[in-house]
Order: C-alpha cells, then structure tokens, then sequence
C-alpha cells in the first residue's frame, strides 16, 4: 500500500459534534496504524454558514481529544481558483460543458419532467449544443458529463459494492454561475491534490461518492478507497438528538467526562476488535481496521460511556485527575469549588484514591471533594439530615467525648476508639458511622469516615461535630 492519507472534513458551522469526533477517530486511527497521515480539511465554502468560532471549536475539540493532524488544516474555500481550474479542464477535455440554463427554464424542465412522472432532473439539455448558440447575458454554469449508460460502482470497505444506476445521475453542477466551486467537485478536486488514499466519512455521503467517482473518473483520477460508516442513532434507535447526546464534545468536557474514556467509547461504537470493550488508544491504532467497522447503525448509550469513563477515573494518577478538576470547576464557572480545590492542593490530592472508585465523571470527583473546603456550619443534605436524628445527634456527642481523648489522630486509633465505642452502646460500627457520615461530610456518600476524618485534621472533625450536637 503507498503512503495511508487520510482527512478529516468538517464544515464549520457549528461545533465538533459527537458523530464527527468518532468519524475524525477513525481517520485518525487508520493513518496511525499504518505510519500515515490525517489532514485536516475546513470545508468553508458555504460562506453564510461557516464561522472562524466553529473552525476553533472544532481544532479545539479534536486537541482536547487527542486526535492531532499533520501539517496545517486547510481551507476548501481558499482552493476555490484551483477547483475553478479543474472545472474548466474538463471543459477543454469534453468533460463537462456550459449551461446557460435560466431558473426558469430549470423550473419548467422539472414540472415537465414531475408531470411525465420522472424524477426532476435536469435534462442535459445543454450537453451536446454548440456554444454559440449561448444566449445573451446569463452567465452559465459549468456540468459534468454524467455516464449515459452502464452503472457506478462503489466498492466501498464497509458497505460493500454499491451499484448506482447511471438514469439516476444527472449532469450534475460544479462550477456556479459566479465562478464558485460546487461541495461535490471542490471535495474531488480537494482530496486528489492532498493526495488522499482513503476516505472514511458518514454514510449520508455515499450517494455524493457515486457522483464524485464520475468526476474522479473524467479527469483520470484514480478513485481512494472509501469506508462510509453507518451514523450513530439514539438508544431508541432513532436518529441522535441533542438529548440523546447529540452535543458537542466540549460538552462531554464540561459534563467530566476524559478524552481518553471519549475516545475508547467512541472507538466501540461503530467498530470493534473481538468482544474488547476496555482498550488503550495504542491498543486500539495496533488493532484498527476497516473490516472492523460495524455495518449496522450504532446506537449511543450514555450508561455505557459513564461506566468506561468511571473504569479511566479509577485507573489515573491523582495528579491528572487534579489537573482536571481544576480546570472542569473553571470551565463550568464553579467558582467555590474552583477556590477549594485550588486551596487544599494537597489534601485533594490525598483524598484522591478514595474518591476515584466512587466516582463516574470529573464533575462526581468534584462533589466528593466538596467535604474537604466546604465552610461550617456545612450545608447537610436531604438524605444526611434525615440521619440526624436527635438519638443520632447524642450518639455524635459520645462520639465527640471518644475521639477528645484519641492521643495520635490516625485511622487506626480513631478505628479502635469507635469500636470501642459501639461495643459499649450495643450498636454496630455502621449505625455509628452512618450520623458521622452525615455530620462531617453533609451526605451520605463519602470516602472512609476515618479516612475524612483524618483529611480534615482534628480541629476541623470536632468543630463539624460540636456543630450539630450543641
Ligand atoms: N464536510 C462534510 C461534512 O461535514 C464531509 C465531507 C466528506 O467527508 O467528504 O459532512
């Protein structure tokens, strides 16, 4: 195989959405495997539609994701001379021809076309005319010369051969009247001159490849390779809504989730290596292939990604994890949370093997945390409250005598110290740790209740205490 080139094409007219993002992993991931490159192609043409935020988003989404592309990203708009050029060539080579066509005319021809019961198409009436019969002041487009007869084949990786009947295909535009490209030559003529191998993009393109192979085939391109991946639906099975996780991938940052849980869940839907669930990103480059994308529709599941994305909490080193938390407070404006954390570096740090298998997203990590700064009297939740009963409450004042004459503040002392404790009441540790719980962190959810204990440091243990039993 020559050199794999790849390219990711996104148009920027909003962020880099979920379904891009995986088809970008796939590019990603086949040049990777196989020592190649991905470039990345801003498909900007549309200039109504297409922002400079967009364009940002996106390269932003893609970094945080980890998916760098080689050399600089290239705008489809500024191509638009070389597309033009192309466009004339086939003129020259009798390829494609002028159309002086006017609107009106295009209308009658499809409401003659509807009302012989035909498809409205146009109907090649400028294909073989002589181009002095151009009429006067109407600036004409540039046609392909679509195949009359015969079929077009797709030979595609993942759907296999796609025959397409040529009565199907028009004499289709490139070039507009005002010398701009069409989406589907400036794509054609785009991936030739980046020297693209293989294209691997949604399968709402596999009509425009039927067309984009006359053109491919009229200059005497060779065709790439193509794999049209099958886009990903809701759980329901039907096609992926905002709720259903349509969203951005800065959104799955802000909702704590790690690229590398993004990228490993992604990578699952819509391809697969045996029934491998959990893998590297290295793991994944080692084993990506095109035989291993799925052909059925993939459906997203939001329980699935919190599970993979709880399995990359609970294996990162507690420094990351900090890093992350501290940036995810900032991005989402949780201010107290992001003084907190930023103020108590160490004990954060400390308590993070303890919050980490409790935890399913960065944003769970931060509400774990929360005990370790939060200000007195702590704000107690429905649940904790519910546990502080005024029997709870004088079993706390006991509690708060014990642990008074504790000489060395340590889990194993204070372990023992309670013990002790429930023994002498007839209770079990549990009923003693459940108010303790409720008292020291306001929930009932919490690391160890020793282990905070011992974070906290003691003055702060007894103050929480003394607050709710005096
Ligand atoms: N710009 C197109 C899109 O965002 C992709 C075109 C292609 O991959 O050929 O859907």
């Amino acid at each position: 195989m020559s050199k794999v080139v790849t390219r990711f094409a996104p148009s920027p007219t909003g962020f880099l959405h979920i379904g891009g993002a995986r088809t970008a992993l796939f590019n990603w991931a086949f040049a990777r495997k196989h020592g190649g490159t991905m470039l990345l192609r801003i498909e900007d043409t549309d200039r109504e539609r297409s922002t400079e935020p967009a364009v940002q988003a996106i390269k932003e989404g893609l970094s945080w994701l980890g998916l760098h592309w080689d050399g600089d990203a290239i705008s489809q708009f500024g191509r638009a001379s070389r597309h033009a050029e192309i466009a004339h060539e086939l003129v020259a080579k009798g390829h494609a021809y002028l159309c002086y066509c006017s609107p009106a005319e295009l209308d009658q021809m499809r409401e003659e076309a509807r009302a012989a019961g035909k498809p409205p198409r146009y109907n090649g009436y400028w294909r073989d005319r002589d181009p002095s019969q151009a009429p006067e002041g109407i600036a004409p487009v540039v046609r392909i010369k679509a195949p009359l007869s015969g079929d077009i084949v797709v030979n595609d990786h993942v759907q296999g051969k796609v025959v397409f009947k040529t009565e199907n295909l028009d004499d289709f535009i490139i070039l507009r009247s005002d010398g701009t490209p069409t989406y589907m030559h400036a794509v054609v003529v785009d991936d030739h001159d980046m020297g693209v191998t293989h294209i691997i993009r949604g399968d709402d393109h596999l009509t425009n490849a039927a067309r984009q192979i006359i053109i491919y085939n009229a200059m005497g391109w060779t065709v790439p390779d193509m794999a049209h991946i099958p886009l990903i639906h809701g759980p329901d099975g039907a096609k992926l809504s905002k709720r259903h996780g349509a969203l951005g991938v800065e959104a799955y940052r802000q909702m704590g989730y790690l690229p590398e849980a993004l990228r490993n869940y992604l990578a699952r839907l819509g391809w697969s290596h045996e029934d491998d669930e959990i893998f590297s990103t290295q793991q994944m480059v080692e084993w990506f292939s095109l035989e291993g994308l799925n052909k059925g529709a993939a459906r997203f599941d939001f329980v699935k990604l919190e599970n993979i994305n709880g399995h990359y909490i609970r294996e990162a080193a507690p420094a990351y994890l900090y890093d992350i938390m501290v940036a995810t407070a900032r991005e989402v404006g949780r201010e107290v949370d992001l003084a907190g954390l930023t103020g108590n570096k160490d004990t954060v740090l400390a308590a993070l093997p303890e919050l980490q298998p409790r935890a399913k997203t960065v944003l769970e990590l931060i509400d774990l945390a929360q005990f370790i700064y939060a200000t007195r009297p702590l704000t107690i939740d429905a649940a904790a409250t519910a546990l502080l009963t005024p029997e709870a409450r004088t079993v706390l004042a006991d509690m708060a005598t014990t642990l008074e004459g504790i000489i060395e503040w340590s889990v194993p002392a204070i372990d023992t110290a309670m013990r002790t404790l429930a023994e002498a009441k007839g209770l079990k540790l549990g009923k003693l740790a459940q108010p303790l719980r409720a008292a020291l962190t306001g929930r009932t959810v919490s690391p160890g209740i020793f282990e905070v204990m011992v974070l906290i440091g003691r003055a702060e243990t007894m103050a929480r205490l003394n607050d709710q039993t005096a």
